[in-house]
């Protein structure tokens, strides 16, 4: 039978769960950060009535960092892509190509049963 979670990352000792929630709220932080610079960025080019050749490929090149930033936060361990809790254990889901924590994990796979027995 094949399954469609991997990659379970459980950590049962407590002070290596507060290691991990700590580095993943200075991850957050700092993402939070530069991703809140970048959008002052794209801001300061949005307010210009007219962009020059330059200027509109740094905006591009601002606002797709800016992107490929988010997509790296949602996609990490360091965020539960259904509800965003860091400070949960965490399945890796291939399809998705992001992490579900165990809760959010044990729903979905209660809701599939459900959905079986109907
Ligand atoms: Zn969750």
């Amino acid at each position: 039978m094949e399954t469609i979670f991997s990659k379970l990352v459980v950590i049962r000792d407590p002070k290596l769960r507060k290691v991990r929630d700590n580095l993943r709220k200075l991850f957050l932080i700092f993402t939070e950060n530069e991703y809140n610079r970048l959008t002052s960025l794209c801001n300061i080019y949005l307010s210009k009535i007219n962009l020059t050749n330059s200027q509109m490929k740094r905006f591009k090149a601002v606002r797709e960092e800016r992107y490929m930033l988010y997509r790296a936060l949602t996609h990490s361990i360091c965020l539960c892509a259904v509800c965003s809790s860091s400070i949960k254990d965490m399945d890796y889901v291939p399809s998705g190509k992001c992490w579900i924590c165990v809760d959010c994990l044990d729903s979905i796979k209660e809701n599939k049963k459900k959905k079986e027995i109907i």
